[in-house]
């Protein structure tokens, strides 16, 4: 390789040893829907990796409701969103989500990802300062990164560390925003969001929460964080995505109109990107209106969270302080995780490892996520194999010279 500085990399190293070990799991390609199962090429496996918390993602309507906005405008909106980007859909599925989350108004970007690193730098700017949880999304790092403003990390979920932080700011007119998951990717646990709007009340921040993984699962109809905590018409802005429970692509931010009509102007990621494409636009659409007339997706989720829950915690499984459909089973040891993940996938069941630089090397686990379409018996039989393997995989490593 041209660039040998890349292949001496920490990276380098680390990505070409698990190959070696055949432990590498990432980039595997998957050849079917994915649902409470997937292929990948012949091989089906139970499906306990993926975002699609309601099970949309194969749903009849919205694959017919994309398929018609294809018949109708194409493949593609050629073009952004203030230019020749925006169709009628697009205006209707703002209207609906501003409906949903109880506010004024909303705008549609490409990508959740779009959204954090195009509203934050357009709200906060140099000499600002933004106040993000350490564990919050990459989008919400690379926005603060992008936004040139000061960025103070607070200790995940510790509102004294914020409350501390924040009285730190000066009184004078620049500004201070808070940014935090609505419910965090990993961990799986709740942002105390109404105690972060009071604290914030204090030195008068702006606050914002990103509800992607909490659409769907908390709230009014899955309407997320702000819905969960009665704080809809506290909290200033709500981010999301459609990737998720929404079963398509693309994000959205939410807030009063005088703010997403300056945001509007102002987002770079928005304004210089192509519009989300018909067929995303319409699945999107056709998903919240399924999630706001029928509970039951958001039901059975939860009482397959419940379940799995008091299954792990009986197998012995080390789960952390969970809340919701992500459940982080850790393993605490990079190597370890890796070769969890191996035997889970050989023995028929999916699950993602989170390893260092993501986590810390002893935080490494499996993220274990649910869905309404799994039955009880899938997520038992998971769970037992889940048990098994790590007590094997244990004895393991601890009789070998494993390092990484
Ligand atoms: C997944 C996720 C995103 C990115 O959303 P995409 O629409 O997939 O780009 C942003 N923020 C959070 C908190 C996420 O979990």
């Amino acid at each position: 390789m041209k660039y040998s500085f890349i292949l001496k990399s920490q990276l380098t190293k680390k990505m070409c040893y698990l190959k070696s070990k055949g432990l590498y799991p990432f980039f595997k390609e998957v050849s079917s829907a994915q649902t409470d199962i997937a292929f990948f090429g012949g091989k089906k496996v139970l499906m306990f990796g993926s975002n699609n918390y309601l099970g949309l993602n194969n749903h009849p309507k919205i694959k017919k409701a994309a398929q018609d906005a294809i018949s109708k405008y194409g493949t593609s909106c050629t073009g952004s969103r203030f230019m020749n980007g925006t169709l009628d859909l697009h205006k209707e599925l703002e209207d609906e989500l501003k409906d949903f989350l109880n506010q004024e108004a909303v705008i549609v970007f490409p990508t959740g990802f779009q959204v954090n690193s195009g509203v934050i730098p357009a709200i906060a700017s140099k000499g600002d300062r933004i106040f993000i949880d350490e564990l919050n999304h990459a989008s919400i790092f690379d926005g603060c990164k992008m936004s040139y403003a000061k960025r103070i990390k607070y200790k995940h979920s510790d509102m004294k560390d914020l409350a501390k932080k924040l009285e730190l700011s000066p009184d004078d007119d620049t500004k201070n925003l808070i940014v935090t998951d609505g419910v965090f990717s990993m961990d799986g646990d709740i942002a105390k969001l109404d105690e972060i709007i009071k604290i914030g009340k204090t030195k008068n921040a702006i606050t914002m929460v990103d509800c992607a993984h909490a659409i769907g699962v908390i709230g009014k109809h899955g309407s997320g964080t702000a819905s969960h905590f009665g704080v809809s018409k506290e909290v200033d802005l709500i981010g999301g995505t459609f990737s998720k429970s929404l079963a398509s692509l693309g994000g959205f931010v939410a807030g009063d109109a005088d703010m997403i009509d300056y945001l509007s102007h102002a987002s770079r990621s928005f304004m210089f990107s192509a519009s989300l494409p018909p067929a995303s636009t319409a699945s999107a659409l056709a998903a919240l209106k399924i999630i706001r007339n029928d509970s039951s997706y958001t039901e059975r989720l939860w009482e397959n969270t419940h379940y799995a829950i008091e299954q792990m915690r009986i197998h012995g499984l080390d789960i952390g302080n969970t809340e919701t459909p992500i459940i982080p089973i850790y393993i605490r040891s990079s190597l370890k995780t890796f070769e969890v993940a191996k035997q889970l996938f050989e023995s028929g069941i999916y699950v993602n490892p989170v390893v260092a630089p993501a986590v810390n090397d002893s935080d490494s686990l499996l993220r274990f996520s649910l869905t309404s379409s799994h039955t009880k018996e899938q997520i038992l039989f998971a769970v037992v194999e889940i048990a098994r393997i790590i007590e094997q995989v244990t004895k393991q490593v601890n009789g070998s010279t494993y390092t990484y």
